[in-house]
């Protein structure tokens, strides 16, 4: 969520804030990061524990159901000045039960919490419940595992939503909307075309991006006949898959099982599953769990004790305090564990400080080396956080094992966000050449590219180009398709087909990781929606027999896809051999403007291809360009392309290409 670089460290100047003396308290509190935070049951029975420095009473009321009716018992918790905890226990194994914390804070017993650290809860999220994890796990659990990765270039991200990708009656998928939608093989179209997991492995990607999938506020669990959308950046609880995914929310074990029936499922197909986390803000103030357990510490606050609001969505979380830190930590490691998460997408990163997102990754890292981790480097607001510690795009380098986002290429290749009518490279705008190459290098130091030129960042702030996703598009803002539909109003829909190609050639071809929207491989569009956040599936929903319409835009994504697993030279690992083995060749953008060429020479990163020769054209007319000589085989021309077989060869020379194209050769 959010698309903007709103406030980036360069344009902050005086105008930044800094922690306020309202905060300041916050850091002698006791802290406590034990994995038995606030429920757990072993032979000796049931056992509570919840951190609340600053309550003078707490209690825990146990009950029958997950909404409704009085509670069975309740329990006073008795304090821990050492670690600010409250504990109580119960010598019963309390499994099917459900209970609520209830603190006194400054004279008066705040509202019911499920706590902070639920990791099963009833309907709509209200109480969290005693489930026997063992018994949620699908058969082969054990030896289930994701995808491994050697490096981040490798991955190639699908994001999508678990309503958006199975809803449309043309997914011939019978559970809709439902986590389980991907367990199912076999669907189709009704012409027979493969949609859900099966198009998935079609096309080829690595890994899927799945919208947020922890509990979420906005969706009525209650009333799922009702058919509310919502992508989910409105967390409620952390730690427990969201209701309205699950077949039935009021089963608490049932959103568990059937989140993990999902990943086995894909990992079973080879792919990996990153989820998008939203540590960064949660869906009401005072009223949240986090507020509910321990008012105040987790929020960054200003002078007047106000929420300050990072985030655009009415309070910003504090990652530089301690107990805030370890919970991010210990939630994503508990996300690993428990449910074999391959990756994290992090919302707004840069609400949080690097020193916890480094964090994040190490302790990741040493429960699988494969996870990926990587997120927006920008804020939607100011914070008090100082810009030198915010895990910004512009502070990436600061950080081992995060990538970020990059907009500069976004941007470049298909007109700026803010303005739905503005062209980009892909579509002919002329003058966005440099920024386009530094996408093209990741935005790493390359001695041919002048960043101060850049549209978005001046400087090569990427010191790796593991470091970096490239998309064109995401949920964000308008898909691709309504983005060319606006931007090449009037001009045939060929040429938008056809730049919607070059425009994720250009992203499937630079350094770094690629990243897609779902759907955008059929033409999906949504309808010219750009905030579709709670749009009605008939804005979101992808139309499947988009698939027959549009089977050549298919059939050149699944190339791209081949392309890039088939050519290393496209996922270097250093800006070194960026730098040594990427040549751009010379054109003047001022006569030739929309025209980029270059070379991945010397066997880069183990290619078979000695060179690999990527040249774009965007320019609304053919534009001709001087291949050296030699014995070429052509992988992509005016809008084909085939990396297993090829297109055909040439002996170099001019070669033309078509309007809004690409052309690739190997030798
Ligand atoms: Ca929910």
């Amino acid at each position: 969520m959010a698309t903007a670089t709103l406030f980036v460290a360069s344009s902050l100047g005086n105008y930044c804030f800094s922690q306020s003396n309202y905060d300041a308290k916050f850091k002698d509190f006791p802290t406590y990061s034990g994995e038995d935070l606030e429920m757990t049951v072993d032979n000796s029975g049931t056992h509570f524990r919840l951190w609340s420095p600053e309550a003078s009473e707490a209690i825990v009321n146990i009950y029958d159901h997950g909404t409704g009716g009085q509670p069975i018992s309740s329990l006073s918790m008795k304090y821990n000045p050492e670690n600010g905890t409250w504990t109580a226990s119960s010598p019963q194994q309390l499994y099917g039960k459900f209970y609520t914390f209830r603190i006194l804070h400054n004279g008066k017993w705040l509202n019911e919490t499920p706590g902070v650290w639920a990791k099963a809860v009833g309907v709509n999220g209200k109480r969290a419940a005693i489930i026997d994890f063992a018994s949620t796990n699908p058969e082969g659990w054990e030896n289930d595992r994701g995808p491994m990765v050697d490096n981040f270039s490798d991955v190639i991200v699908y994001e999508m939503h678990h309503r958006d990708m199975s809803m449309h009656p043309s997914s011939g998928i019978t559970n809709k909307g439902k986590f389980i939608a991907l367990t199912e093989e076999g669907t189709t179209t009704p012409s027979g075309q493969k949609t859900g997991i099966d198009h998935l492995k079609e096309l080829g990607i690595t890994h899927v991006h799945i919208l947020p999938s922890y509990d979420y506020n906005s969706v009525d669990e209650a009333n799922l006949q009702q058919n509310v959308y919502n992508w989910g950046y409105d967390p409620q609880n952390y730690n427990a898959p969201e209701g309205s995914y699950s077949t039935n929310p009021a089963n608490p074990a049932a959103r568990v099982s059937e989140m993990k029936q999902m990943i086995k499922s894909l990992h079973d197909a080879g792919i990996g599953v990153i989820m998008d986390v939203v540590y960064n803000h949660t869906a009401e103030n005072d009223g949240s769990n986090f507020s509910l357990t321990a008012p105040g510490y987790y929020y960054r606050h200003r002078e007047d004790g106000s929420y300050s609001d990072a985030s655009g969505c009415g309070n910003e979380t504090a990652s530089d305090l301690q107990q805030m830190q370890d919970y991010i930590v210990n939630s994503v490691k508990y996300w690993a564990d428990e449910y074999h998460i391959d990756g994290f997408r992090f919302d707004l990163m840069a609400i949080h400080d690097t020193e916890t997102m480094n964090r994040v990754a190490k302790e990741l890292k040493e429960i699988n080396p494969s996870i990926f981790v990587y997120g927006e480097g920008w804020t939607a607001g100011d914070s008090p956080l100082a810009p030198e510690r915010r895990a910004l795009k512009e502070n990436v380098s600061k950080m081992t094992d995060i990538a970020v986002f990059s907009d500069d290429l976004r941007d470049a290749v298909k007109g700026h966000y803010t303005n739905a009518a503005d062209r980009g490279f892909a579509t002919g705008k002329p003058g966005l050449e440099e920024t386009i190459k530094i996408g093209i290098v990741a935005a790493t130091e390359h001695p041919q590219v002048d960043y101060s030129k850049g549209n978005n960042s001046k400087f090569a702030y990427a010191s790796s180009p593991e470091m970096i996703v490239n998309y064109v598009s995401c949920h964000d803002d308008l898909s691709l398709t309504d983005k060319l539909h606006h931007s090449m109003e009037g001009e045939p829909e060929e040429n938008m087909l056809e730049a919607a190609k070059l425009a994720q050639t250009i992203v499937f071809t630079s350094q770094g990781t690629p990243f897609m929207f779902a759907g955008e491989e059929i033409f999906r569009d949504k309808k010219g929606v750009h905030n579709s956040y709670n749009s009605p599936d008939s804005i979101n929903a992808i139309d499947w027999s988009n698939k027959d319409k549009y089977h050549d835009q298919f059939d050149y994504y699944k190339g791209l896809v081949a392309l890039r697993k088939a050519h290393p030279a496209f996922r270097m690992t250093s800006a070194q051999d960026i730098a040594k083995n990427l040549v751009f060749d010379k054109i003047d953008s001022s006569k030739t403007p929309n025209l980029i060429s270059y070379s991945l020479k010397n066997h880069a990163n183990g290619d078979s291809a000695e060179e690999i020769k990527v040249v774009f054209n965007g320019a609304s007319n053919p534009q001709t360009v001087k291949i050296p000589k030699g014995n070429w085989q052509i992988v992509a021309q005016d809008g084909k392309i085939n990396p297993e077989e090829g297109l055909g060869s040439t002996k170099g020379g001019n070669i033309t290409l078509a309007p809004y194209s690409a052309l690739i050769l190997t030798r």
